[in-house]
């Protein structure tokens, strides 16, 4: 075991929901299921208003070329009914959003399409198993969404590690599903080696506070996986600091982990593979964590994609107030003004504070400069410089301090003495260098787009001219030949009266 850099140790509040068996959530009268759910391109809709769907059918996918080999997967209806709408909706994101997404009304029965599971996957190559999870929407399930089969598809990668440490306070749903799915958890991991290639090490790392995922997860592992307990300290799940941990190697900015022959893939993105691949199911549910102050009857839930929040938080018993509702984790989630927001795959916790929270409530002061920001960065960034530059729209300073590789993890905030939202700065900075950047591009798209409209018409023009002046050239020509002719003829008829 290596340490890496920082990290804090708040309080996990993990207790109110962790004891809880994993319940399918219920279906919902109407699911939101936005086109885009995780990086990469967006998908278009492939069916029309009216159209029947059946679970697990694909209503979305990206028409571009070969589809698989981009970052992109398809969208697959999460329960059976009708499409009722395709249009503008809420989505859950930090900046309010609205997204294009389709919006199913369900029947009720919850109705399968065919499923076509790989029977002997093992007797296939690695790239036609990758192409059956791309075609399964499935994506890294443990917080940025990436396609999976981007992730499975690199060379010569030698460890695979599995990430089941949640760090976060307040989620338990990874907990909860090595406790109870472990041999699919299993079961998945033997598919994505197998997608990979083969893999000489395979590790499970979990976090030292959850021995029942431990025990079961070591059950149900075979000789060939090592699982293994890492030190409780946020944010040991980060990818860069489980590499870290497990392996002493420092991922840097722009470096991916396959370049040191590693590729990390969470619990609930195994189980996905599994699934998609002995079930021939498509990534149409995940786990997610339901708590916090303000529900009754914290849970972990297996809810349909597009299931709007709201929902969830009444099966969970909701009390009449909600100060605060959290997607994500406390440290790196966000706040989102009302629970219409349909469940994506990203999302993996949703708190509903109130009163609950995991620093006390204060009123931001001025910063005094005491460094403890910089103390706990586990990027080795400085977090107080961020926030000046951020707070004086300085955004070309504040890329010098290396603003983008922040992973917003929180730490800093966590620590800040003078309870200044240092993350919230950090995203406004990034949203504002983002929103430049596209403007400067649709700037320089439209100022190619004029000097290439100048130049085609002073082409054409130049062509006109050119056609003009032939024209008027032969027309000239001809002229001279028929005064020559009748030149000729005139000479001819006074020969013949001669
Ligand atoms: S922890 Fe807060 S008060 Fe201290 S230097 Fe950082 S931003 Fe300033
Ligand atoms: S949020 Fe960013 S700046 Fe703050 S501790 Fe985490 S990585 Fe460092």
């Amino acid at each position: 075991m290596w340490n890496f850099y920082g990290g804090v140790h708040p309080n996990g509040y993990k207790d109110l929901s962790a004891t809880k068996s994993i319940i399918p959530a219920k279906i919902p009268p109407f699911l939101v299921l936005p086109l885009l759910q995780h990086i990469g391109e967006p998908t278009e809709p492939i069916v029309n208003i009216g159209d029947k769907v059946l679970k697990g059918q694909i209503i979305a996918h990206c028409h571009a070329y070969n589809c698989r080999k981009l970052m992109t997967v398809p969208l697959h209806a999460s329960s059976s009914g009708t499409v009722i709408a395709i249009e503008e909706r809420a989505v859950p994101h930090p900046s309010g959003l609205t997204a294009p997404c389709i919006i199913i009304e369900t029947d009720g029965k919850d109705t399968w399409t065919k499923l076509v599971p790989l029977d002997d996957y093992t007797s296939l190559s690695a790239s036609k198993v990758r192409d059956y999870i791309a075609r399964a929407g499935v994506v890294g399930l443990g917080g940025a969404g990436f396609p999976a089969h981007i992730k499975l598809r690199p060379s010569g990668i030698d460890t695979l590690i599995i990430n089941g440490s949640e760090c976060e306070p307040y989620i338990t749903c990874d907990d909860c599903l090595m406790q109870e799915h472990s041999h699919d958890i299993i079961a998945g991991i033997k598919v994505i080696r197998h997608a990979l290639g083969g893999t000489e090490r395979c590790i499970i790392a979990i976090e030292d506070n959850k021995p029942d995922a431990y025990e079961s997860i070591l059950k149900a592992a075979d000789e060939q996986i090592e699982v293994v307990k890492v030190p409780t300290i946020y944010p040991t799940g980060g990818e860069r600091q489980l590499i870290c941990v497990l392996t002493g190697h420092k991922i840097k900015r722009g470096q991916l982990p396959s370049k040191f022959g590693i590729v990390v893939h969470n619990v609930e993105t195994a189980r996905a593979a599994y699934r998609a691949v002995q079930l021939g199911q498509p990534l149409v549910s995940r786990v997610i964590t339901v708590t916090g102050g303000a529900v009754e009857n914290p849970q972990n839930l297996e809810v349909s994609f597009g299931t709007p929040m709201r929902f969830l938080i009444d099966q969970c018993g909701r009390k009449p107030e909600i100060e605060r509702l959290i997607v994500g984790g406390a440290m790196m989630g966000f706040a989102q003004p009302d629970d219409d927001m349909p469940v994506v795959k990203t999302t993996n916790c949703l708190i509903a504070s109130l009163g609950d929270r995991i620093k006390d409530k204060a009123p931001q002061m001025p910063c005094i400069r005491c460094g403890e920001c910089a103390n706990v960065c586990p990027l080795n960034l400085l977090p107080q410089q961020l926030y000046w530059y951020s707070k004086a729209k300085d955004f070309k300073k504040i890329q010098d301090y290396k603003l983008f590789e922040c992973i917003e993890c929180g730490c800093c905030s966590y620590v800040c003495p003078s309870h200044i939202p240092l993350v919230s700065y950090y995203r406004y900075a990034k949203t504002e260098i983002r929103r430049g950047e596209n403007e400067q591009k649709k700037a320089d798209l439209a100022k190619q787009r004029h000097e290439f409209r100048s130049f085609r018409l002073q082409r054409e023009k130049i062509e006109r001219q050119a056609k003009h002046k032939k024209a008027a050239a032969d027309k000239s020509k001809q002229d001279k030949i028929k005064a020559a002719l009748a030149r000729v003829k005139e000479k001819s008829l006074k020969l013949d009266k001669f």
